[in-house]
């Protein structure tokens, strides 16, 4: 696919928006900057804070990923999400964090026609994209059996108690890191630091404005050479930008490419005729549900729910080359494309 042209082999979910720190170090403890990696969700996070609390933020933030890790991994056995998804029907008292995943889901899966769907984890997990499953390609008569049972229409909140329908399986592979995006920097700004920005793969978020009181600019990925970018963003403290693209993880076989978001009609990867979709907008969960239920839509109805729904921007490349940028981001060129901009 004309997407994954000059992509390097490479099989784990790579970071696709690159945050480019523009400051130079200042020995003012204000503006001094501190650097985490941590790896979590199959992902290489890189939490960078500013000024004398931020160690504290750093560990507070660290402990948050890891938590959530633990509780919204459907893998393991002692987490929130494998209890849901074995509970054959039965309700389960469920924390914060999965009902706020749950709830934002549900709207975007309500918003978008059932483009993102929860439900789809047994198909995920067939493909391998799930947890440290095999790569293969799964025949027509195993999707549509593994299809039978999704739909969101059949999750049941009631506080916090949650029921899906019996045999149903629910994984939040496609808005866990936004949340956990947000949580980590909520974490950072309790610790005392009022500067700092997350990056976790896809996602960025961050926080207050940089020591020198400039924007933060993350470099969107070019999904046709992911070693290099097609533009930066110039973002405010307290935004999240979020990509979902087809090159972020995917396989070779029987002399095809195969990625990780499906079409919820098939169980196969999507060709919506899009490359990668970037979410930028104030709060992380709902960024990164949206990035990858408008990756599902394809450019059209993409921005035609942005037009009816707004409270969010976007970047969508197109296979054709396309970059269209939409009103209300300040952003940057860089490369070989047809950049189109739209209110
Ligand atoms: P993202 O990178 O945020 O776009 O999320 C993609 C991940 O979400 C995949 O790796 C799957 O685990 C899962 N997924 C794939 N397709 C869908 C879909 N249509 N709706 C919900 N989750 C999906
Ligand atoms: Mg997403």
């Amino acid at each position: 696919m004309p997407c994954t042209r000059h992509v390097k082999r490479i099989h784990i979910l790579l970071p696709l928006v690159l945050a480019l720190l523009l400051t130079a170090c200042s020995r003012s403890a204000r503006s001094e900057k501190h650097e985490r990696q941590v790896f979590a969700m199959d992902t290489i996070m890189l939490l960078t804070a500013y000024g004398e609390n931020a160690q504290a933020g750093l560990s507070a933030a660290e402990a948050t990923i890891l938590s959530l890790e633990a509780a919204l991994d459907p893998e393991r056995e002692d987490s929130e999400l494998y209890a849901l998804n074995h509970a054959e029907g039965a309700s389960v008292s469920v924390s914060d964090a999965t009902l706020q995943i749950l709830e934002t889901g549900l709207t975007v899966w309500e918003r978008s026609g059932g483009a993102l769907d929860f439900t789809l984890y047994p198909a995920v997990r067939a493909w391998g994209f799930g947890g440290d499953g095999e790569y293969r390609v799964p025949d027509d008569s195993e999707l549509s059996a593994l299809l039978a049972l999704r739909g969101m229409e059949h999750i049941a909140l009631d506080g916090h108690a949650v029921s899906l329908a019996a045999g149903q399986e629910l994984s939040f592979g496609a808005a866990a890191k936004g949340y956990t995006a947000q949580a980590a920097v909520n974490a950072m700004r309790d610790a005392g630091v009022e500067a700092a920005i997350l990056t976790l793969g896809g996602n960025v978020q961050t926080l207050g404005t940089k020591p020198d009181g400039s924007p933060w600019v993350v470099a969107v990925q070019d999904p046709f050479d992911t070693g290099s970018y097609l533009g930066t963003l110039s973002l405010d403290g307290g935004t999240a930008a979020v990509t979902s693209g087809n090159y972020q993880r995917y396989f070779e076989a029987d002399g095809q490419i195969w990625h990780h978001i499906l079409d919820p009609e098939t169980g196969y990867p999507v060709r919506s005729g899009l490359c990668s979709v970037t979410v930028v907008c104030p709060d992380g969960t709902t960024a990164d549900s949206l990035s990858t239920a408008l990756f599902v839509l394809g450019e059209e109805d993409a921005l035609a729910y942005r037009d009816r729904f707004g409270g969010f921007e976007l970047v969508l490349v197109t296979e054709d080359r396309r970059v269209i940028v939409t009103g209300g981001l300040s952003f940057s060129e860089h490369g070989d494309f047809t950049y189109v901009y739209v209110d």
